[in-house]
């Protein structure tokens, strides 16, 4: 049973319920263009972890078979060690994802958001391939590879929750567990914050080794990153730190440092490339969140495509093994398509009119080639959100280019 797959309907609830709270209280903690970058994010992790479904999970089953000390029965107290050993090893998952380059590379993607509400929750990578080594302890152990799958799962959406800002100090909980308080100061970009508070459910590891930090008035949290990705094309937010890595490998003279960049501390750079090409020194003082102006057309526009979009990756997610290899590389590749355009066109970007025009001319080819696998209530579905949207395409990126000329 995938758990994250059926908690995909209660997410959605509860963004619901966030989107109305903002109503009702005035906040401006949503912003369409970066929650739906958030969300096709998360549709990225997903279209991945169906594709590498087994990998990483074979690697797991090979260690417990080969070397597991103990056959450990499964018994309901089992599933509670099994809980708490999970976070235990989760939480150092996540410190190393912030503290060593490589791995850093890979989870920025969740701390790429500016704004911080439950859509930054589904801001996940697409390349977390590494995190499995971090629980092969468990399989030595002699954990069933299920029961940690199943823990994990629980323990992912157990942190859903946590990423709000309408929720203040919990009193004796925030000793114990990850709160909203204590997540969003992991998720600030101020000194004070920097690398605390990786727990995932319990919060308690990190006051044991020394990571904790609470949240503090005198110091209301920036969200992001120092060095902001400034992008809203899901792909680009995947490959950003891993680029600047493979720059920074590449200009170094020193062949050992070509070599040690990724694996070192987080932010460290080869001597001679950071003489070279240094980058540009934050100030947090002048913080003005990344943005660029979209119409509502657009908007409306994104939210149909991202629609669209989702629709076919839960399609995929149900029916991958049923589908062929060509109809599964089509599909994967639409949809890849369908963030990168909706992306382009949050961006402006001059290409992103005739890449979304052809993308919807694919769609129709796409579909033909599914036709027998989809139901026609879902293609019907599928074809009048692009035909309902163009309009709004052509009408939005015509008031957008006004505005960006305005802009710049
Ligand atoms: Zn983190
Ligand atoms: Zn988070």
């Amino acid at each position: 049973m995938n758990i994250i797959l059926y908690a995909i309907p209660i997410f959605f609830v509860l963004i619901a319920i966030e989107l109305a709270a903002e109503k009702i209280r005035g906040t401006q903690y949503y912003r369409v263009n970066d929650a739906l970058t958030s969300l096709a994010t998360g549709v990225m992790n997903q279209v991945v972890s169906v594709i590498q479904r087994l990998i990483p999970f074979t690697l797991y089953v090979f260690v417990e078979d080969r070397f597991a000390f103990f056959g450990l029965l499964e018994t309901w107290w089992l599933w509670v060690v099994a809980f708490i050993a999970y976070d235990f090893f989760y939480y150092w998952n996540h410190r190393f994802g912030h503290e060593v380059n490589v791995l850093w590379a890979s989870h920025v993607v969740h701390h790429s958001s500016e704004d911080y509400n439950l859509t930054t929750a589904l801001r996940q990578t697409g390349t977390g391939f590494l995190s499995v080594i971090f629980y092969l302890p468990l399989a030595i152990l002699g954990f069933d590879p299920l029961m940690v799958l199943s823990v994990g799962a629980l323990n992912l959406v157990y942190q859903f929750w946590v990423h709000t800002q309408h929720v203040g100090k919990l009193g004796w909980f925030e000793w114990v567990f990850v709160s909203p308080s204590n997540h969003r100061a992991h998720h600030a970009q101020n000194a004070i914050y920097i690398d605390k508070n990786y727990g995932g459910v319990f919060i308690i590891w990190d006051r044991l080794f020394g990571t904790y930090q609470e949240e503090l008035d005198s110091d209301p949290v920036i969200f992001g990153i120092t060095g902001s990705v400034k992008s809203w094309n899901p792909l680009w937010v995947n490959a950003q730190v891993y680029a600047q890595l493979v720059y920074d490998a590449w200009r170094t003279r020193s062949w050992a440092d070509k070599f040690l960049i990724w694996f070192k501390r987080t932010g460290w750079r080869p001597q001679d490339v950071d003489e070279q090409y240094p980058l540009e020194k934050v100030d947090l003082t002048r913080f003005k969140k990344f943005d660029i102006p979209l119409p509502a057309q657009l908007k409306a526009y994104g939210i149909m495509q991202y629609g669209q979009i989702a629709t076919l990756t839960l399609f995929f997610s149900i029916s991958a093994a049923t589908l062929s290899l060509v109809q599964q590389c089509s599909l994967v590749l639409y949809i890849f398509a369908g963030l990168f355009g909706i992306g382009a066109t949050m961006e402006g970007k001059h290409y992103a009119g005739v890449f979304e025009w052809l993308r919807h001319g694919l769609l129709l080819i796409m579909l033909l080639s599914l036709s027998a696998q989809l139901p026609i209530v879902l293609i019907l579905w599928l074809v009048s959100l692009s035909l309902v949207s163009v309009p709004l395409l052509v009408l939005g990126r015509l008031l957008q280019s006004r505005s960006l000329r305005l802009y710049s």
